[in-house]
């Protein structure tokens, strides 16, 4: 029965809105079922150390290998994750997943830092602490071979207990990153108190940091800033060498982008890791 003003529009509207929930119905129940059936899978992306050229840490993105869509992008499905509470059990796979293969590497005389990117919604549930432990304990990676990624966003939601449970993971000795910075508007205030080790600097800096005036400027000045703070930085989608050269006259730690290698499945990265080695070796 349409409403007697607009009727249409507002049949057009509420169909819009049935469309979209049933969407979003069918696509909860393909993601619980592929969590079950083992469809998510890690992919990694090294960053890269450019003093020395040495790759010694990666970034784990959550892949879906969806049977009729093929691979899946987290931007689809981790927002929806996150509003159902699959995030909790996505995250720990995710850290079960990167803990077995940075051990792995390890044991294959290739230490590699893996860093495991976590959702707010999923650090509200309370059990991280206790849940990285575990992951910790029954996997046997040492601690400061597993990183925590958490977007300058996220980190103002709550702040006050994020800090606490934070300080908890480093005194863990796991390494806290935050990511996507620049674009959370943090005050400084609070990122002195913020436990991290490290900040990653958002691609959208890098994109034009070559030619853009301002973005150099705000590039230089996370840098200075970071430094002074005795962080670690970290450029993000670093695609050309323009974009490298820049940060390397520019004093950024470590760089990670398409120009180095795309996140790709564990044995591929391990073939890149030979080979990168190899090859620096040579030189
Ligand atoms: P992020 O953590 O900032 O990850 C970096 C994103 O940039 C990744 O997209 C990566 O594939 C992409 N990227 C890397 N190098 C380049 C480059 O040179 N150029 C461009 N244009 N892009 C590059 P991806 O894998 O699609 O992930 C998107 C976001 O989804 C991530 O952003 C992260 O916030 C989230 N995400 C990924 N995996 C997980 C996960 O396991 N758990 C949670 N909670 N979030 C995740
Ligand atoms: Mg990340
Ligand atoms: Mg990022
Ligand atoms: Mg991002």
């Amino acid at each position: 029965q349409a409403k007697h003003l607009g009727g249409d529009t507002f049949q057009f509207y509420n169909n819009q809105l049935q469309a979209s929930t049933l969407e979003r119905l069918q696509l909860e129940q393909q993601l619980r079922r592929a969590i079950e059936e083992g469809q998510l899978q890690a992919y990694y992306q090294p960053k890269l150390t450019l003093s020395d050229g040495v790759v010694r840490s990666a970034e784990a993105l959550v892949r879906w290998n969806h049977p009729q869509r093929g691979l899946v992008s987290p931007g689809e499905f981790i927002p929806l994750a996150e509003e159902t509470g699959l995030i909790g059990v996505i995250s720990e796979m995710m850290l079960q997943q990167a803990c077995e293969q940075a051990l792995l590497w390890l044991q294959q005389g290739m230490p590699i830092r893996v860093s495991v990117n976590l959702s707010v919604s999923h650090v509200r549930q309370g059990n991280l602490v206790t849940l990285v432990q575990d992951v910790l304990k029954k996997t046997g990676l040492p601690a400061y071979l597993l990183e925590l990624e958490l977007t300058e966003s996220q980190m103002l939601e709550n702040a006050e207990s994020i800090i606490a449970t934070f300080k908890q993971l480093r005194e863990l000795g796991v390494h806290l990153a935050i990511d996507d910075f620049g674009t959370g508007y943090s005050s400084l205030s609070y990122l002195k108190r913020f436990p991290a080790n490290s900040v990653k600097i958002d691609q959208s800096f890098i994109r034009d940091v070559a030619e853009n005036h301002e973005d150099a400027a705000i590039t230089r000045a996370i840098i200075a800033m970071a430094h002074g703070l005795n962080l670690l930085v970290v450029a993000e989608g670093v695609e050309t060498q323009a974009q490298m050269d820049f940060l390397h006259a520019n004093l950024c730690d470590e760089v990670q982008g398409y120009l180095i290698c795309r996140p790709v499945a564990a044995e591929q990265f391990t073939e890149f890791l030979l080979a990168h080695t190899a090859a620096a070796t040579e030189s």
